[in-house]
């Protein structure tokens, strides 16, 4: 892959389009320049999440130390503790919430897409993302009381975890010919060697 093709697939999660932040998100991951190369707007089926976070094989158990992890920090016992049963808990919860209405799905691409996406995006429970990101900005939601009340973190974005987590996700929402092939302009100040033709 040439470094300035990594690609990252983003949802903004039901909870984002309802809150009317579709064009405030979109936003901040356009100004960094990064590249937007697909878009649609969906309401998805079961079948589509679950392949989306079932594409990864180690989420289930990942997802599940997380949540584990995040209680104990709190010092408080965690409601399961088995890695992968949490998981599938979890992964219940976030089924419901993404099918709930309709999702903006899109495909960024550009130098370190999936690390500049995610450090924009923020860290999973609102709570403790960073101030500056979009979850510690708009939102602020916990793993506790989404955990008391049975559902899924509401926190607005999904973003890929990896290059690789990206390619298998992108492939799962666009089909090859939605995600389009095209030069942007400020590509050659972001990336070109040379910065001839800019002095007349
Ligand atoms: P992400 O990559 O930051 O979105 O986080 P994960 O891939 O680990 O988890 C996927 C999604 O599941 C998160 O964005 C949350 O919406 C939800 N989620 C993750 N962990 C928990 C949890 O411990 N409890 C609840 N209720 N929801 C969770
Ligand atoms: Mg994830």
């Amino acid at each position: 892959m040439i470094q300035q093709r990594e690609r990252s697939l983003v949802l903004i999660k039901p909870d984002g389009v309802q809150r009317s932040l579709v064009g405030e998100i979109i936003k901040r991951y356009e100004k960094t320049g990064l590249k937007l190369v697909a878009l649609k707007f969906v309401i998805p089926d079961e079948e589509t999440v679950k392949k989306h976070y079932l594409s990864d094989k180690g989420w289930l158990e990942s997802v599940g130390k997380k949540a584990i992890s995040a209680y104990e920090k709190k010092g408080i016992e965690p409601p399961i503790k088995d890695p992968i049963e949490c998981g599938q808990a979890v992964l219940n919860v976030l089924l419901k919430y993404i099918i709930s209405g309709p999702v903006v799905a899109m495909v960024w691409e550009g130098s370190e897409a999936v690390g500049v996406i995610r450090k924009i995006t923020g860290g999973t429970e609102p709570l403790t993302s960073d101030v500056g990101t979009i979850r510690g900005d708009f939102t602020i939601d916990s793993y506790k009381l989404a955990d008391v009340d049975g559902r899924a973190v509401r926190n607005l974005i999904h973003a890929s975890g990896s290059s690789v987590e990206a390619e298998k996700e992108i492939k799962i929402w666009f089909e090859d010919e939605e995600v389009i092939k095209y030069r942007l302009v400020q590509e050659s100040i972001l990336y070109d060697v040379n910065l001839d033709g800019i002095k007349e």
